[in-house]
């Protein structure tokens, strides 16, 4: 299984580089092939030009953001939006890199706010805790405590994310995929086929799954 895998023919980062979406996959459950988020942390991934239409998204997301920037404005609050909310966070040889949308400000009262444009989702939520729990170790705007966070939706209810969800737990779960992801021990990949088919790093991996085991029973 060892000798073809693709890693091979890729460039190696240099640098372990990790964005917090992807994190927050593995940590929400919905990304099970340590494969997968090994190859896309350590390697240059070519693009792809998947079925995904990007501009439409992010005008729709800017929108979203607007939209909520003017609220919060309108309720007393000093905003950061996207760009400005950047941060880099080293851990040894890996930086972990995000752009919250929203940090809004007043005065002790600090709110981290994502967009999302679909249904709700697990995976937001983590992005949001992992997003709480970074940027204080950058001081981000001078942020020191951890801020409550918000993922609102465009067709949903807000979901609110309390400090107090900041355990050790998740800080454990999220040390522990750090750490293999910095790991040089790549870890094997576990094809199936639901996660093969949104996989970011399928069009490059010589495991895809490419079809669901299909058959019949007999005895039914
Ligand atoms: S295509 Fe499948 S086996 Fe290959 S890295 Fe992605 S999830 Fe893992």
């Amino acid at each position: 299984m060892t000798n073809n895998r693709p890693e091979k023919k890729l460039s190696h980062r240099g640098k372990t580089f990790i964005h917090p979406s992807w994190l927050a996959k593995a940590l929400a459950g919905d990304r099970h092939c340590d494969y997968s988020l090994h190859l896309q942390a350590n390697y240059k991934i070519p693009k792809t030009d998947r079925d995904f239409d990007l501009l439409a998204y992010k005008s729709k997301h800017q929108a979203a953001i607007e939209r909520t920037v003017k609220l919060l404005i309108s309720q007393g609050y000093q905003v950061h939006i996207e760009n400005a909310n950047s941060f880099w966070v080293n851990s040894g040889n890996a930086v972990i890199s995000g752009t919250p949308d929203i940090i809004a400000i007043k005065g002790d009262d600090v709110i981290i706010i994502d967009n999302k444009t679909g249904k709700p989702r697990a995976c937001d939520q983590e992005q949001v805790k992992l997003y709480m729990a970074l940027i204080v170790s950058v001081k981000l705007h001078g942020i020191t405590k951890i801020p409550l966070g918000k993922v609102i939706y465009d067709n949903y209810s807000p979901v609110v994310i309390f400090p107090e969800e900041i355990t050790e737990e998740f800080r454990a779960r999220a040390r522990n995929l750090v750490k293999m992801l910095k790991s040089t021990t790549i870890p094997l990949p576990t094809p199936s086929y639901r996660e093969c088919q949104w996989c970011p790093v399928a069009h490059v991996c010589s495991h895809k799954m490419e079809d669901m085991a299909t058959g019949t029973a007999e005895w039914l």
